[in-house]
């Protein structure tokens, strides 16, 4: 008795495939599920079957009767579609056609890969506008006007006192204005230079960082960016602090990394130096502790800037910044 109801699921599957047309749809859907139907029929038998057997076969047959049920009705809207003139010509039985899904944008991946390591380190993420002041683009950070720190930088006015932002630098002023120490932030965003060519557009991505408290030294420094090299990188990878200038910080340093592509032995990419500068850091100057109103016989700090652009044609060996921005969906769909 129990192997009949998968005969029965299995003649009425078949049939209900093979049906072409809804008289003929109708007819089975009686044959199976009227009053008199095959169905029907055994549930009404089930109480001649022994004791034990009863509840498993009333819900076999409860299961089959919704599935026979959900299927009729398919093939009928099936059929309905096949006859409708609308649809004239056109197989509505064909599977659809598969819409290609996008992915993240191989900087937003490299931007949430370098967060997400600082995040870990402890630091947390503050927004800081694009568009920017005069202020807090430049003199908060001692950059005061006609300076030659301000030809390094070719900024996109939009007015007198007011910028598209050169760099993420902004953020440090902001945050430590509306907050005390300690500070542990990075900033990610983009940022607006009138430049452009192999290595330079117009917009591109930097990462900024500040860390701000009690005795923070350049050894915190050299240890937070060598923590990091060595999670971006890998844990091999060595790095060099060369002495450099920037307005904001004292003493600065440019960071280099160990040429990725040629280990070191001097290639084109290195122009032959075995070394790469990926980021700029510094000791925060007193000067914009000053600014924000932190008293700097208690703190100290450092801050820096990474290229996200940088960072990822190193990763991924990419040569032309550019390729970023073209909107091919060729390189873009490789990462
Ligand atoms: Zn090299």
């Amino acid at each position: 008795m129990q192997n009949s109801i998968f005969d029965i699921e299995k003649q009425a599957f078949e049939s209900i495939e093979k049906a072409s047309d809804p008289d003929q749809l109708e007819k089975l859907s009686i044959k199976y599920l009227g009053r008199k139907g095959e169905l029907t029929k055994f549930l009404r038998n089930i109480s001649c079957l022994p004791v034990d057997e009863r509840p498993g076969a009333g819900k076999n047959a409860n299961i089959l009767k919704g599935k026979l049920e959900k299927a009729f009705k398919t093939a009928f809207l099936k059929l309905e579609a096949i006859n409708d003139k609308n649809f004239a010509g056109i197989d509505v039985t064909l599977p659809g056609r598969p819409v290609p899904r996008g992915s993240l944008h191989p900087i937003t991946q490299v931007a949430k890969e370098i967060s997400d390591i600082f995040l870990r380190l402890g630091f947390n993420i503050a927004e800081s506008p694009e568009v920017e002041t005069d202020y807090y683009n430049f003199e908060a950070l001692n950059i005061p006007k006609y300076h030659p720190a301000r030809d390094m930088q070719d900024t996109f006015y939009v007015s007198e006192n007011i910028v598209l932002r050169t760099h993420t630098s902004p953020s440090q002023p902001r945050v430590m204005e509306s907050c005390k120490p300690p500070v542990r932030i990075i900033s990610p965003g983009k940022v607006f230079r009138c430049d452009s060519d192999i290595t330079h557009t117009p917009m591109f991505y930097q990462i900024e960082g500040l860390m701000v408290d009690e005795n923070i030294s350049f050894g915190d420094l050299k240890g937070i960016l060598t923590t990091f090299v060595h999670q971006f990188f890998d844990k091999d990878t060595s790095l060099r602090f060369r002495p450099s200038f920037f307005p904001f910080t004292e003493p600065s340093a440019e960071v280099d990394i160990r040429c990725v592509m040629c280990k070191g032995k001097g290639c084109r990419i290195c122009s032959k130096t075995g070394w790469l500068e990926v980021l700029g850091s510094g000791m925060v100057h007193p000067a914009v502790f000053e600014n924000v109103g932190y008293d700097t016989d208690k703190y100290t700090g450092f801050a820096f800037g990474i290229g996200i652009e940088r960072m990822a044609m190193l990763k991924y060996g990419i040569d032309d910044i550019r390729k970023f921005y073209e909107n091919d969906v060729r390189f873009l769909g490789q990462f």
